[in-house]
């Protein structure tokens, strides 16, 4: 387990709203504006398998762009990628123990296939549709007139028809629970159409998103609608930045399981820590003040930290003695597993820790 010191992380204003990320924004701005600026490195560490859907998603980029036009130019690059990746997360005390991601990623081999297929496929599809006629622009940059709003098109096809707007996805476009195109889809899909209508004065006549298992699933749209939804970007972000401003930090934090579980900025945010219960949908993490550190038979550590009238024992932690902060000390603990007795948890791959001063 990795145990630091709780650094102190400050949000910025966002310059910009990308319709890739409005869903996420109006969920938890806090979380947006952490992740967004970019200049601060999680607290905890990121799934390996969302390292592969980046990876996949630029790929599918540097198709779309000509980088890769053959089967040898995209073994190269995923190649390349995944020793790049691996190079970084070398030097990460919190992401180098899920190096080889061939090992740690879930579904690793299969994901790999399917973006060769999805890649194959549209090689292909550039080969047809003759790029060289210019039928076919990939990475079309469209933003709002004031440029608050923005993002890259994957691909805008010209057809007889008019202009299909495309968008890939490193996962399966699908939501589970309802079996419909996700939200955050639907809404970047028709945000894209707006935009695009605001630089180029035409609506295109179709939006879709085609998945990794390329499968092409249609967006519809009524314009007014998607007009609306830039209009309420433009105005959040506005308010959020004005939040930001007068230093309500925390009122723009919106604590739910669904946000905060994949939030790696849980250490630092106080909001989360006054709302999360004991229900399992929420992240299982401990806060308290350690009150024992005994050795186990196994050559592992045990945690004893208290809360207020609560007891939380953690077993299973790698660590020396002289790595955990002194009896009595404030500390949290993330990512934990929870065993079958009440407030007894282990410590798991992710499990990082954190003083706090
Ligand atoms: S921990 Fe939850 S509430 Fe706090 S910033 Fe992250 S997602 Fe938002």
């Amino acid at each position: 387990m990795m145990i630091a010191s709780l650094p102190k992380i400050i949000a910025k204003p966002l310059t910009r709203i990308s319709p890739s990320r409005f869903l996420s924004l109006k969920n938890c701005p806090l979380r947006e504006l952490l992740t967004a600026n970019g200049k601060r490195d999680p607290l905890l560490p990121g799934s390996p398998s969302a390292k592969i859907g980046t990876l996949i998603h630029n790929l599918i980029e540097d198709t779309s762009k000509g980088f890769i036009r053959n089967e040898e130019e995209m073994l190269e690059k995923w190649e390349m990628k995944i020793s790049e990746i691996e190079h970084t997360m070398r030097k990460s005390s919190l992401e180098n123990r899920f190096i080889p991601l061939r090992i740690h990623a879930h579904n690793y081999d299969v994901k790999k296939e399917s973006c060769f297929a999805l890649i194959r496929n549209l090689i292909g599809f550039k080969q047809y549709s003759g790029k060289a006629l210019g039928l076919t622009k990939s990475e079309v940059w469209v933003e709002s007139p004031d440029k608050q709003v923005g993002g890259f098109i994957d691909l805008v096809r010209q057809s007889s028809s008019g202009i299909h707007i495309v968008d890939f996805k490193s996962g399966t476009v699908f939501d589970e629970q309802w079996g419909i195109v996700k939200l955050e889809y639907v809404l970047q899909l028709r945000m894209y159409a707006a935009l695009y209508y605001k630089k180029f004065k035409v609506w295109p006549a179709r939006a879709s998103v085609i998945g990794l298992d390329c499968y092409e699933k249609d967006v519809d749209f009524i314009p007014d609608e998607c007009i609306l939804l830039i209009e309420q970007a433009i105005s959040l972000l506005r308010d959020i930045n004005e939040k930001l401003l007068l230093g309500q930090n925390q009122a723009l934090a919106n604590p739910t399981p669904n946000s905060c579980r994949y939030c790696g900025f849980r250490p630092a945010c106080d909001k989360y820590w006054e709302t999360k219960s004991e229900h399992p949908l929420w992240p299982i993490d401990v806060r308290g003040f350690i009150s024992e550190i005994k050795p186990s038979n196994n050559g592992k550590l045990t945690l004893k930290i208290r809360d207020m009238d609560s007891f939380f024992t953690i077993r299973g932690l790698d660590n020396t003695i002289d790595d955990i902060p002194k009896i009595g000390a404030k500390f949290s603990i993330y990512n934990l597993g929870r065993d079958t007795v009440p407030g007894c948890f282990y410590a798991t791959n992710y499990t990082v820790g954190y003083g706090h001063n």
